[in-house]
């Protein structure tokens, strides 16, 4: 049993799990076979699913030399498990107003559930209702652990030379500094953002932000294409709109999701949407 992968993550919160975390920072790691994904500290064997040592044999839980292993391979974040959490809007203030003219849509894929395993980043620029550049990042998340690659089709082999996130803001920066952000399903991207900036210990830029599917659930009840949905996925308004889309390749998704508010924002000039206030 892999005691590492995502959905056996409350095995870890406990006081004495998270005290063998805390002894495992200080240990000697003596070998590792990244392959083998095993690895030898001391006398012992250690692997993901256990361990010859006599902590792990007595309580058939991971023990110090295990956390060790999972830090060095990047399948465990030892000195990130607060970051486990759900999307909470995370946002000083907020108001109605129309949709801006200029903006930037962000989208990422995630590795697994956590917010911070981000991937893959999609960005496409809106000045006055125009597509002006689009952009698209594949990033190494700090987990090896890739239990999204069936949404996506990117595993851990496509991404574990590319850069970290840490190494791409500045680029990233240039494209969402002194723009407002548009995503659809915002809260999902805005958290994927805040818990990856949190965890690469980068201070998080105040910024205005609006969601392009509460958008498309406002412009449903009105006339026009989007009154016929069969519900609001990216997918489906994508579809119904005629738009060229690759779902889940995060360019494509960026892309469509700027063009579905373009076209919102012509149909309905009056409509409006909320802003949060970072
Ligand atoms: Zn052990």
């Amino acid at each position: 049993m892999n005691f590492f992968s995502t959905e056996k993550i409350f095995l870890h919160a406990t006081e004495d799990q998270l005290k063998r975390q805390q002894s495992a920072k200080s240990l000697q790691l003596d070998s590792i076979d990244r392959d083998a994904r095993t690895g030898k500290i001391k006398t012992y064997d250690v692997s993901l699913d256990g361990c010859t040592c006599m902590d792990f044999t007595r309580r058939h839980k991971p023990c110090k030399h295990m956390y060790r292993l999972a830090t060095e391979l990047g399948v465990f974040p030892v000195d990130a498990p607060k970051k486990i959490q759900v999307p909470v809007p995370d946002y000083q203030s907020s108001s109605n107003a129309p949709v801006p003219k200029n903006f930037v849509v962000i989208d990422f894929e995630t590795a697994n559930d956590f917010f911070d395993s981000v991937c893959q980043m999609g960005i496409a620029v809106v000045e006055n209702n125009s597509v002006t550049a689009t952009e698209s990042f594949l990033i190494r998340p700090p987990y090896e652990d890739f239990t999204n690659s069936a949404i996506h089709g990117i595993t851990f082999a496509d991404v574990k030379d590319a850069p970290t996130f840490a190494e791409l803001w500045r680029r990233v920066k240039s494209f969402v500094d002194g723009r407002t952000i548009a995503a659809y399903n915002l809260f999902f991207d805005w958290t994927c953002l805040t818990a990856t900036l949190d965890r690469c210990e980068i201070p998080r830029p105040k910024f205005e932000a609006f969601d392009v599917l509460a958008n498309v659930r406002a412009c449903r009840n009105r006339d026009g294409e989007l009154s016929t949905l069969t519900n609001c996925k990216l997918i489906t308004v994508a579809k119904k709109l005629g738009l060229a889309h690759d779902a889940h390749d995060a360019a494509s998704d960026a892309l469509v999701t700027a063009q579905i508010q373009i076209y919102m924002s012509e149909t309905f000039p009056d409509e409006q949407t909320t802003v949060y206030v970072t």
